[in-house]
């Protein structure tokens, strides 16, 4: 008997967990309530649907936003759609946020986790899954499609060392979203043409390159092709001329210009530059690496062992050692005894957090956020040449390069 009510008490629960259930348009969702759902307070407004990229794969990714109530429904990159928070009540995935002067855009927001990277495309099921959803809540709530927004869009950060005053560009969250080709593939026509509270000042501009991706294929009149998801800021548009893109090698032999028909022409071959149409991409060929310096103390040269370098942080975390041979090794990672036995022209780097390689998963931003371009943040290129963050170019960053970021 007990066993028996047991057993019924458990597959009751189990029901209330995973239940299917079809909204009125015909789309199936699994149940996967989060734990926290039942004490999270009704949401006063919803004006907007915030589109989110896990940044990572299914099974840790949907542990974690069940788990912390972190969003209202996650689709997996088979299309299959599960409900984490009931959509009347509020869940927490827009951290610090502001649009159109409102903040907490969480108490405003239904948000959408889609498995996947803010810039890799999602798969057709997904395609088929959210734009379904995304009508449904629409047709729920009332919502027009520039209502429906990048999480990118609204997320800011507090002044930090690089920025003084608050600004967009704390994450890239779910940045394609704002491509014109995908939004029109989700069935959404209209979208923000500018940053509100950048243009209100309320914010400042703390990432270009994603202000270029979230408001730059919006400016453009034509459709733009499919692969410029990533490239928003190498495309010609109203307000962004070659020069802005090419800066003074516009007209360069080695800056290619393909037009929206598909033909292509070099700077040195372009005569009438108010004739180049939006939708054009620009790309720039045989840029010179920008200056190598030395972003390390070379011990030795100057009669310096790595002992006498790094001093008290001989054996820190935060002390980094490049070997002639090219290993890398933390001040942790090796034995009290042995900094002073290291070879003459290792290179030492104080105050550092080994942040790890870079992948095709894990971006420059993923590993230290808005000191990717900072000038203290150093990379160690696979063929040793060691670069400051202010010297690269995000989009060229050879997979495996290695980065290190200050660490206060
Ligand atoms: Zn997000």
């Amino acid at each position: 008997m007990y066993r028996t009510n047991r057993l019924h008490f458990a597959a009751a629960l189990l029901a209330a967990t995973i239940a299917f259930c079809n909204l009125a348009a015909g789309i199936q969702i699994t149940s996967y309530f989060s734990p926290r759902n039942r004490e999270r307070p009704r949401r006063p407004h919803t004006w907007y649907i915030i589109l989110h990229t896990t940044e990572g794969s299914k099974k840790g990714s949907l542990n974690k936003v069940r788990k912390n109530g972190e969003c209202h429904y996650f689709v997996d990159t088979g299309g299959s759609i599960y409900r984490i928070i009931d959509r009347q009540r509020t869940a927490y995935h827009a951290g610090r946020s502001m649009w159109n002067g409102k903040t907490n855009i969480d108490n405003y927001s239904i948000g959408i986790e889609v498995v996947g990277y803010h810039d890799k495309p999602m798969t057709s099921s997904q395609y088929g899954s959210l734009k379904a959803l995304i009508a449904e809540l629409q047709r729920i709530y009332k919502l027009a499609d520039d209502h429906v927004i990048p999480h990118s869009m609204v997320a800011y950060a507090a002044p930090n060392r690089w920025h003084r005053s608050s600004h967009r560009g704390r994450k890239r969250c779910g940045m394609f979203f704002a491509d014109r080709t995908v939004r029109l593939k989700l069935g959404l026509t209209s979208q923000p043409m500018y940053d509100p509270d950048v243009r209100a000042r309320r914010l400042a501009v703390g990432d270009s390159y994603l202000a270029d991706v979230l408001f730059g294929s919006a400016r453009i009149s034509s459709g733009i092709s499919s692969g410029t998801v990533a490239s928003g800021g190498n495309v010609i548009a109203r307000g962004r001329s070659a020069w802005d893109i090419a800066g003074g090698k516009y007209k360069s032999p080695g800056t290619l210009y393909t037009f929206p028909d598909g033909s292509k022409r070099r700077g040195n071959q372009i005569s009438d530059w108010t004739a180049i149409p939006a939708g054009t991409v620009v790309t720039l060929y045989g840029q010179k690496p920008p200056s190598v310096e030395p972003a390390a103390s070379p011990a030795g040269s100057n009669g310096r062992s790595a002992t006498e370098l790094a001093g008290d942080a001989a054996n820190a975390k935060t002390t980094i050692y490049f070997l002639p041979d090219g290993k890398i090794r933390r001040g942790d990672e090796i034995g009290a005894g042995n900094v002073a036995k290291l070879p003459t022209d290792t290179k030492v780097l104080l105050g550092y957090i080994y942040g790890g390689r870079i992948t095709s998963h894990r971006s420059a931003f993923d590993i230290c956020g808005d000191a990717w371009n900072s000038r203290t943040t150093v990379y160690r290129l696979t063929d040793g040449t060691m670069l400051k963050g202010d010297a690269i170019n995000e989009n060229s960053i050879p997979k495996n390069t290695h980065v290190f970021f200050k660490s206060n």
